[in-house]
């Protein structure tokens, strides 16, 4: 057999690309291990060694963590984190999160009438502290026993929970759980229509508005001027905006998509966004809060020391915020993204992948035929299908999503038509195709509804793969071979 040498050889040259732009839905950044940062591969060596040693490091690598998401996100810190997005997601993790945001600020401890006092009935205190946070943040007992969100119309992204609710796939939709979102369509609101709305939802109990900057659902953007509208009605109801950027950080353009030149401009500038779920890519998931955020910013948190205090206070609640080589490799991804400026490169990979598919795929020419910003691409489903390409797709959903890996490779147009979307990339599948034969492995996910792919039956000359659903299994059949 060929395998090791010669195949490992040539598999290590094209391992920078191939027709996985399923990404894990878009965890996977890079397929580089972050071992290539020098300073990563030096605690990677030494946690092998002795974990105590690292160990002893946690808090340092958990403040440099923190900062060097500050700088890169421009001001938004991951003070919350969590395994999984959705968890994140929670009305009542973040209505906890933003109490204790406002009952450990300058304005509380700096206060001489509402700072805790020395040999003070606790009770007394806890009650002061209640009452002005309710106060600052225009809630009643509503908000704190069953708070709830408004969601702009066209976030998927929850598989559970109470966001589910708002999903149109049934298989999601069933199994919601927890209050009903209040849904608000952004698309067609007014500046009047909106604010009703929005000042009704507070009065029931809603905290906040959550919204996402690419439609997980057709990959239509969120215009610059609905956005600064939306953050206009925010702020006229006290409510605070969350934006989901679990998909969309780094890969469309800017650090955050939000950041992006186009939304940094109009009457509503100086207002931001106060929080911001970030995860899959990231390698850890979590709440990241813009300290001059819209409504954070009356908290009047001037000081780098007050946030620091303030996130080692909400982080003591839980034993520990994030497993030592999770922090590892999260510090790792973040740094290369920093290095090797992956929201900057994330333009010309999908500039170069919407060039290509519009070249060779002439029914996508038209301006609207391709959506999506940056690296994140939404495409027909036909058109995944005609160049092979494995999407994060699902099964009913018109649209499929294209989230190529950011290394150099996947903006370079000769090796994408090499590798990716020519039929010169037969030979390409090949190798990857006698790679898992030889490991017993099969392509990840299934080519007609993206979830783990389980059929033996997989082709060896596109190196596709399906699951075992009888629909997936009979459109498989159908597909044309390379
Ligand atoms: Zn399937
Ligand atoms: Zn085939």
């Amino acid at each position: 057999m060929e395998y090791p040498e010669k195949l490992r050889e040539r598999q290590s040259k094209m391992q920078t690309l191939d027709h996985d732009f399923h990404s894990a839905w878009g965890c996977v950044y890079s397929n580089q291990s972050t071992l290539s940062e020098a300073s990563i591969s030096g605690l990677w060596q030494q946690y092998a060694d002795d974990p105590a040693t690292v160990d002893r490091k946690y808090h340092m690598l958990l403040h440099e963590y923190t900062t060097l998401f500050s700088t890169f996100f421009d001001g938004y810190y991951p003070i919350s984190m969590h395994a999984h997005a959705s968890d994140a997601l929670l009305p009542t993790t973040i209505a906890s999160l933003v109490l204790n945001t406002v009952a450990t600020s300058p304005l509380v401890l700096n206060s001489p009438v509402l700072a805790p006092m020395a040999h003070e009935d606790p009770k007394a205190t806890g009650g002061r502290i209640r009452d002005f946070a309710l106060d600052f943040l225009g809630w009643n007992t509503a908000h704190v026993q069953a708070p709830n969100f408004v969601v702009a119309e066209g976030i998927y992204g929850a598989g559970f929970g109470p966001l589910a609710h708002t999903s149109k796939e049934w298989e999601v939709n069933a199994i919601a759980s927890g209050p009903k979102p209040v849904v608000v369509d952004l698309r067609n609101a007014t500046r009047d229509s909106l604010n009703a709305t929005l000042a009704e939802a507070k009065s029931q109990g809603c905290i906040a508005v959550v919204c996402d900057m690419v439609s997980t659902e057709d990959g239509s953007v969120l215009q610059p001027e609905r956005f600064a509208l939306l953050k206009a009605c925010c702020a006229q109801n006290r409510l605070l905006m969350i934006v989901d950027e679990t998909m969309t950080a780094i890969r469309c353009g800017a650090p955050f998509a939000f950041q992006r030149a186009e939304y940094a401009m109009g009457e509503e500038v100086d207002k931001k966004p106060d929080l911001v779920i970030f995860g899959k890519g990231m390698g850890v998931s979590g709440i990241a809060m813009g300290f001059d955020g819209a409504m954070i910013k009356g908290l009047t948190y001037t000081k780098i020391e007050d946030i620091q205090q303030t996130i080692r206070y909400w982080r003591a609640l839980v034993s520990r915020p994030v497993r030592l080589p999770v922090l590892i490799e999260a510090l790792g991804i973040l740094r290369t993204a920093q290095a090797e400026n992956w929201p900057e490169r994330s333009v010309e990979i999908g500039d170069a992948i919407r060039g290509i598919t519009r070249e060779l795929a002439p029914g996508t020419k038209e301006p609207s035929a391709i959506r999506g910003l940056g690296a994140m691409i939404a495409v027909d489903r036909e058109v995944a299908m005609q160049f092979r390409v494995m999407s994060a797709i699902r099964r009913r959903s018109p649209w499929v999503r294209w989230l190529p890996k950011l290394s150099r490779a996947s903006s370079d147009r000769g090796l994408l038509v090499q590798k990716v979307f020519g039929e010169e990339s037969k030979s390409s599948r090949q190798i990857l195709a006698e790679e898992a034969s030889h490991h017993g492995t099969m392509p990840l996910w299934c080519f007609i509804c993206g979830i783990e792919a389980t059929s033996e039956d997989w082709c060896k000359t596109c190196y596709l793969s399906v699951c075992n659903n009888e629909v997936c299994e009979q459109a498989f059949r159908r597909h044309a071979c390379i």
